[in-house]
């Protein structure tokens, strides 16, 4: 027995897809103690948008803990925390004209979204938020609650209020505009819906199962909210930091959400990290109002500031990203054509694609295929069907191509077997 297994709290998930011990990593590989090499994609589940071990990113943080750089300072102003804010306005916000107050919360994903939701319930008064079908936006209470997954809320313990959930784009069919619906229970005064402070909504739900809303959804969605004096909160956490192929999941959509919330890949190096944006009017914090001890990690301000630098202080990082997302797509929707036959549909848009097959434990069985075959790749959405490519935004096309060949091989096997296990 290993000691995980004596000691590991039952609650461990990814390590059962995959169990091995790994002992390093390197850009787009996890690797073993036995020096087998696994390519990634999973990538931190999208913590890991410029790969493992970034050479210039480690070398910055080295240098850092070098030099005997704060590692906790609280929220106090640091030279790491200073180099952080310029380089996040010198290249994401002053490029694309955005004014956004940064609040630095606990250090994940669920921390950012706690402080959204609250501070969106202090500056409007009210206590609804539209929450979405398939959304997910974290497992603690409140963040739990805007979360649609059964299993996450299952183990919750106690009532899961103050939402009201709305079809996110394309739950009734694409010929349905789900923000029509929307417009018209705020619209109409016993339609049975609190006037919310908020809506939370991710452009591309990640763990919900790669569901892209259209542009103009997200257009009209805004358009709601103005109308009625709702905040938008976008939930950027899996889909920013360059994953969608731009910065931000929403910039084709030219929309201004009130509020953003980002983690997963902001400090490039797989280092808890979280911060909140909020237009400058929105600020209604007291101080110290909202607080944590680990507001603020000084490793994550080095490495994030030096990704900025790296990789979004001119076009050819996102050139390479939408390269190898139109590698990712076009190789999808071939698998899909060549092995579906119509019951295989291609999800998500960017380097945050996918294959909805037809159930969970179909997509099941072609990632534990993968594994065998030295690729970690794990599933989303309501039954786990979704097969989710997450890997390095940065991936060599290479290792992209034969990380793909590995899929493509465990779908080629799986398909026909679980059709002809399906007529026995
Ligand atoms: C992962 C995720 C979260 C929660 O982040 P944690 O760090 O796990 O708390 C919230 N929203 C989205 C969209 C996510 O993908």
């Amino acid at each position: 027995m290993t000691i995980f297994d004596k000691r590991e709290s039952e609650v461990q998930s990814y390590a059962r897809s995959f169990p091995v011990e790994f002992t390093r990593a390197e850009g787009p590989y996890l690797i073993t103690a036995d020096e087998k090499p696994y390519i990634d994609f999973l990538a931190g589940a999208g913590s890991l948008n410029y790969g493992h071990n970034h050479p210039v990113l480690q070398e910055a943080l080295v240098d850092y803990i070098k030099s005997g750089g704060i590692t906790h300072g609280l929220d106090m102003h640091t030279s790491a925390k200073r180099k952080f804010l310029e380089a996040f306005d010198k290249y994401i916000l002053s490029p694309r004209g955005m004014d956004y107050r940064i609040q630095f919360t606990g250090p994940t994903g669920a921390n950012a979204v706690e402080a959204a939701l609250k501070l969106a319930r202090k500056v409007k008064g009210r206590e609804n938020i539209i929450s979405f079908t398939n959304g997910f936006h974290g497992v603690t209470l409140g963040a739990l609650a805007v979360t649609g997954n059964e299993h996450h809320r299952g183990a919750a313990g106690v009532t899961l209020g103050g939402t009201t959930r709305v079809p996110f784009d394309g739950y009734l069919g694409s010929g349905i505009d789900t923000t029509e619906y929307l417009d018209k229970l705020l619209s109409d005064g016993s339609s049975g819906v609190d006037l919310p402070a908020a809506v939370i909504v991710e452009a591309i739900q990640g763990e919900g199962g790669l569901n892209a809303a259209r542009i103009d959804w997200l257009q009209n969605l805004e358009a709601v909210c103005r109308k009625h004096d709702v905040l938008l909160i976008l939930d950027d956490i899996q889909a920013g930091c360059g994953r969608s192929g731009s910065f931000f999941s929403f910039e084709d959509a030219g929309i201004k959400p009130d509020m953003i919330t980002l983690s997963k890949s902001l400090s490039g190096y797989g280092l808890p990290f979280a911060i909140t944006l909020f237009r400058p009017e929105l600020d209604q914090w007291k101080p110290g109002e909202h607080n944590g001890t680990f507001r603020g990690n000084n490793h994550a301000f080095v490495t994030a500031a030096a990704a900025l630098e790296e990789f979004w202080s001119d076009d050819a990082f996102i050139e390479q990203v939408n390269e190898n997302a139109r590698v990712l797509h076009h190789r999808l929707l071939e698998m899909t054509l060549k092995y579906g036959k119509g019951s295989l549909t291609g999800r998500g848009r960017g380097m945050m694609q996918g294959i909805a097959f037809e159930n969970g434990e179909i997509a099941g069985r072609i990632c534990a295929h993968c594994f065998e075959n030295g690729l970690v790749i794990e599933t989303s959405g309501a039954d786990d069907e979704v097969v989710k490519v997450l890997a390095p935004l940065n991936i060599p096309a290479e290792v992209l191509n034969q990380g793909l060949d590995i899929l493509e091989e465990a779908v080629a096997l799986e398909i026909p077997a679980s059709r002809a296990r399906a007529a026995e």
